[in-house]
């Protein structure tokens, strides 16, 4: 997308819907722009009639009006800025829901592609920039050329053979900023990609810190620290000295044009074409006309850094997700919930080796099936596509004989729950955690929950009960109360399909007795696909898969298996006898 492109879309998509309030801070331009001038005006008057024919009668009023005009350029600088920052955060909000709209719809794929942090720092820094390019961009487009314009008439007016002298030099500014604006659009993206990558850095650096502290790597982050942020403040005082620079070359510019001027009006003084009068309105106005000249040759800067800010916002909110409904698409029926894999072809990467090879499942309804398996077999990969978080390559996947292609996500996910090994829980309460698998569920419904779970006795002995805030991803609790936790919010959404990825850590005897009875309700007469690591879960179960290298390579049951399969016999007396 072009520069101009992105503007307009800019101005389409975020800013036209205020345009009535950016008319209104126009108006208040007009009025700074009006008595900015006036002041010049009014040395001319005051020079005149007060120092040089000292008319007394004026003595009030003049000065009274260039405090008028003060007071009047004062409060409108004052109303349009207070509008076009309403204005930007409005529009920060609006980008950064649409942002985020387009970010919990992405697929799977997307945000696994990328690290939290740089969604965040995009969220966070870039919209800032975008921000800025909204308020500044348009306040300071309008504020300086009108006052530009004022100032420049009352030069005119004053005497036009110095004004002319005076013009000449402007675009020798703009040409200067210019330039500058493009150094400036250059550094500005780097120091986005920075900041986005000591989000990130930190991030780890907070998940990880019990390992920074065991393996003593406290010196070693320090210095990548160090390296991070000093590289962040290299361009970051690169981005203020090329901002900077543009100050000594106006400061010099506008010294020759001084002494340019004061060349001339002297020859004019002389001649009788000026008189002293106009020509101290003339320097006034063109003093007060270095700042908007000035701040027009840096606004190059801000659309630079605004355009770098929307060419990373803007893609995020075009994230298209490859998982959506089919036109058309049908509710899903359920009856048994009978799971089936036709041929399944997957590949996370369309590049990438095949994940599964004509994968074929037939998971009877309302029971047990497990699926076996070397890591990396592809198990967790199976389980993922059956809630859609990736679509296959070919083949299909049916739940009671109905594509889940052909179905609505919503009614499909609806009748969903998964429970896996890590269990994810939110930085919240305990009772807002079991919640979030149904909003509308009472306390009642809720506490019963946490009943049949087995979280009740460990929730009742919390100092708030069900309203202690857990922190992080549950930090304060073990991780036996976690994953009956994340069993109590399954029990709650009463889903007939259970995901359910057994959890490879052992726990003390009597806690994995609690989790395997919490489970035993949760899964009762549900139709449950679970990667197992526990000889009694696969005892359970009334089907087990082996999955090897993305292919099934046998299935029945745990007897049947033991016989007539190599790879599961071994598997066997590798991994589960010893659990
Ligand atoms: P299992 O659950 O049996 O341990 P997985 O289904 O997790 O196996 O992994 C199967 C293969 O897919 C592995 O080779 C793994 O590297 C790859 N894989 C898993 N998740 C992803 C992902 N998000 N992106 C790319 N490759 C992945």
């Amino acid at each position: 997308m072009s520069d101009i492109e992105i503007l307009k879309r800019l101005y389409k998509e975020y800013t036209s819907k205020y345009l009535k309030k950016i008319i209104i801070a126009v108006f208040f331009t007009v009025l700074l722009a009006v008595s900015t001038s006036s002041v010049a005006y009014l040395l001319d008057p005051a020079i005149k009639q007060l120092f040089i024919e000292q008319k007394h009668e004026l003595i009030y009023i003049i000065p009274g009006l260039i405090v008028l005009a003060f007071a009047i350029k004062g409060s409108s600088l004052y109303l349009a800025k207070i509008l076009m920052i309403g204005v930007s955060e409005e529009v920060r909000k609006d980008v950064q829901i649409d942002m985020f709209d387009s970010l919990i719809r992405a697929d799977t794929k997307v945000i696994d592609g990328k690290h939290s942090g740089k969604f965040i720092s995009n969220l966070t820094n870039d919209v800032d920039m975008i921000t800025n390019l909204i308020s500044t961009v348009i306040l300071n487009l309008f504020k300086d050329s009108l006052t530009l314009i004022g100032l420049l008439s009352v030069m005119f007016y004053q005497n036009w053979k110095l004004s002319l002298i005076a013009i000449i030099m402007i675009p020798l500014a703009s040409f200067a900023a210019k330039s500058l604006g493009k150094r400036m659009g250059k550094v500005v993206g780097q120091q986005m990609i920075k900041a986005g990558v000591l989000n990130t850095y930190l991030m780890d650096l907070f998940k990880n810190h019990k390992l920074t502290k065991v393996f003593q790597k406290e010196e070693y982050e320090k210095r990548r620290a160090a390296e991070f942020i000093s590289s962040l403040k290299e361009t970051a005082k690169k981005i203020a000295i090329i901002f900077m620079r543009a100050s000594p070359i106006m400061e010099f510019l506008t010294g020759i044009m001084i002494a340019i001027l004061i060349f001339f009006s002297a020859k004019l003084v002389a001649k009788g074409e000026l008189e002293v009068s106009n020509f101290f309105s003339f320097l006034a106005a063109m003093m007060l006309a270095y700042q908007p000249v000035r701040s027009l040759a840096s606004l190059n800067i801000a659309i630079q850094q605004g355009l770098a800010g929307a060419k990373s916002v803007l893609p995020i909110i075009d994230i298209v997700p490859e998982v959506k409904d089919v036109p058309n698409s049908k509710e899903l029926s359920v009856e048994k919930c009978q799971i089936t894999f036709a041929n399944v072809q997957f590949n996370y990467d369309k590049n990438e080796q095949q994940i599964l090879n004509s994968v074929n499942l037939d998971i009877p309804g309302e029971k047990m099936t497990a699926l076996v398996g070397l890591s990396g077999a592809g198990k967790s990969t199976i389980l993922n596509l059956i809630p859609r978080f990736y679509n296959i390559n070919d083949g299909d996947i049916k739940i009671d004989n109905q594509s889940i292609y052909d179905c609505s996500l919503r009614s499909l996910r609806k009748n969903i729950s998964l429970v896996s090994q890590d269990t994810t829980l939110f930085d919240d309460t305990i009772k807002n955690n079991i919640l979030y698998a149904n909003l509308d569920a009472s306390e009642n419904e809720v506490k019963e929950a946490a009943k049949f779970s087995f979280a009740d006795e460990f929730i009742e002995k919390l100092p708030n009960k069900y309203e202690t805030i857990i922190g992080e991803n549950g930090i304060r609790l073990s991780g036996g109360e976690k994953q009956r936790l994340s069993i109590a919010r399954a029990i709650l959404k009463k889903s007939p399909i259970i995901l359910l990825d057994e959890a490879t850590s052992s726990l003390d005897a009597e806690t994995e007795n609690k989790i395997q009875k919490a489970i035993t309700f949760l899964t009762k007469g549900r139709t449950t696909v679970v990667i197992a690591h526990r000889l009694s879960t696969i005892l359970n179960a009334s089907k087990i898969y082996v999955i090897q290298k993305g292919t099934v390579i046998g299935q029945g049951k745990h007897d049947d298996l033991l016989k007539s399969s190599e790879v599961y016999l071994n598997f066997y007396e590798k991994q589960i006898r010893k659990s």
